[in-house]
């Protein structure tokens, strides 16, 4: 058999934009690309969301490997044993993979390739994930940046490299089968609510920009509007990368200069998600510890009940409700409404911040190595660059500002569907008649709150001050 080259897939699952496969598709040789689902005990497993939508992406993913002539195997252990494994059935010379940012994946795809490359084999690795490296960026001193908005102004005078085009070869083969099993039985909101993989991201972005990218600076906190992108898991599992929506964006501010403001605007948001990478590969392992120490050492409350109300979209408070209603059914949580949620539990429930973020680890499409726990220290106040700690969200003046009809929490939590907006984000406050005109029994049809707001506001400031 010629000698071949294994594309090992990861948080890439794209044809364009794809430097490990274009590379390999460059030589003249047969290809395997290779998904490993990894089970080394040192990685962190991926949720339950996220597994589902890999799956999903793996299977649109085989077909288009296949108009080109590329096999894709699906393989679950660790892939120190199964990459070597592939390798020699293939008697593949090459392997390439796209490089990832996280401390234990790093130490992990190092010390892989350093096996690798002693029997013989060339590896090389590539930048698909990222504008910019975190190695390439670096304040004036030449240290890592601790605060976004230097980090913005320094990414915007970057020159972002251009994304490279699609990968062809014309040498389709059938794609082979992978055999993912059943998608378990909460997996239908999921699939219901979304359209996975490469083109459906293409898709996805052109029509945002079409359509929405205008309105983005004014309605993008609004939680009931279709008014933000939804690229997020999309960029998650890498189905399209930061550099096309980069250039798409940038390409279309250059056609019509009056985007410009609105595109910016965007774009920074793409930059907070640099900036948690940046954090990510800098501070290390940002989902186990506080970027500020001192945070480890607030006693933190341990009420299972509140945690599971909190999980449940049980608490009382109707705009946190309807966020974790969201993220249970749809595997996904409007920005705005996920900083609401994280505050209530962080702050007025005093819960460990790791619960929260492990939770969103488990129940986000979109749970990313660097923006859950980068945002849930930023919501917590244990961040690099984290609100203060004295903020704490008003989730009843939150509500009112940006859901002031109470369309999104109506939409979410049916319960409160005929109180009237005055009292949709604080039914607890109405009097009996109201209630009853709504036909809302409180503590039987909708939980009185499991905290009081004021109260457990001034017990979150004494703890955290001290
Ligand atoms: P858009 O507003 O359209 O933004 C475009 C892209 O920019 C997003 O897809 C995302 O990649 C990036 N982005 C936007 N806002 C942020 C932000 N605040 N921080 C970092 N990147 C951002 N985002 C994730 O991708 N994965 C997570 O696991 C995740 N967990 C979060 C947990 C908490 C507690 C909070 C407060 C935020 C979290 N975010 C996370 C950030 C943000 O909520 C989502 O990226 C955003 O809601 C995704 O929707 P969108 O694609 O429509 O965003």
């Amino acid at each position: 058999m010629a000698s071949s080259t294994l594309v090992w897939l990861r948080n890439d699952l794209r044809i364009a934009d794809n430097p490990a496969l274009a590379a390999a598709l460059k030589n003249e040789e047969p290809i395997h690309a290779v998904y490993v689902l990894e089970t080394d005990r040192a990685l962190r497993p991926l949720g339950g969301a996220a597994k589902v939508w890999l799956h999903e992406s793996l299977k649109a993913l085989n077909d288009a490997l296949a108009e080109r002539g590329v096999r894709l195997s699906y393989r679950e252990g660790q892939s120190k044993t199964v990459i070597p494994e592939m390798i020699r059935e293939m008697k593949a010379e090459r392997v390439y993979w796209n490089r990832r940012y996280d401390p234990a994946g790093r130490a992990h795809d190092a010390s892989l390739k350093k096996g690798l490359k002693a029997d013989g084999i060339a590896v090389e690795s590539f930048n698909a994930a990222l504008l910019v490296e975190p190695w390439d960026i670096a304040t004036k001193q030449g240290t890592p940046y601790g605060v976004f908005t230097p980090f913005w102004k320094a990414l915007r005078d970057k020159l972002i490299a251009d994304p490279i085009g699609r990968a062809e070869r014309h040498s389709e083969i059938k794609p082979p089968a992978l055999d993912f099993g059943k998608p378990p039985f909460w997996a239908n909101g999921i699939l219901e609510r979304w359209a996975v993989g490469e083109e459906a991201a293409k898709r996805v972005l052109s029509g945002f920009l079409d359509d929405l990218l205008a309105d983005y600076p004014n309605d993008r906190d609004l939680p009931r509007k279709r008014a933000t992108s939804e690229m997020s898991p999309h960029l998650r599992f890498g189905e399209i990368g930061p550099r096309q929506i980069w250039f798409a964006v940038r390409h279309l501010i250059a056609s019509n200069p009056s985007m410009a403001n609105a595109g910016d605007k965007f774009l920074s948001e793409l930059a907070w998600r640099e900036f948690s990478y940046h954090l990510l590969y800098h501070r290390g392992d940002i989902a186990r510890h506080s970027m500020q120490e001192r945070f480890d050492e607030i006693e933190w409350r341990s009420d299972a009940k509140a945690l599971h109300a909190w999980q449940k979209g049980q608490t009382g408070i109707p705009i946190v409700d309807a966020g974790m209603r969201q993220l249970w059914r749809t595997g996904w949580m409007h920005n705005r409404v996920r900083m609401l949620t994280a505050s209530l539990l962080t702050k007025n429930l005093l819960t460990d911040w790791r619960k929260g973020e492990q939770w969103f680890w488990d129940t986000l499409v979109d749970a990313d190595p660097a923006n859950n726990p980068a945002s849930w220290q930023w919501v917590a106040g244990s961040g690099a660059d984290a609100a203060p700690y004295f903020r704490i969200f008003n989730p009843i003046t939150q509500g009112e500002k940006f859901d002031s009809r109470g369309d999104y929490v109506r939409e979410w939590v049916p319960e409160l569907r005929n109180l009237p907006d005055k009292w949709v984000h604080k039914p607890w406050m109405a009097d009996v008649e109201t209630l009853d005109k709504a036909e809302l029994k409180l503590g039987i049809t909708y939980p009185i709150p499991i905290v009081d707001l004021s109260t457990s506001r001034e017990r979150a400031l004494e703890t955290l001050k001290r």
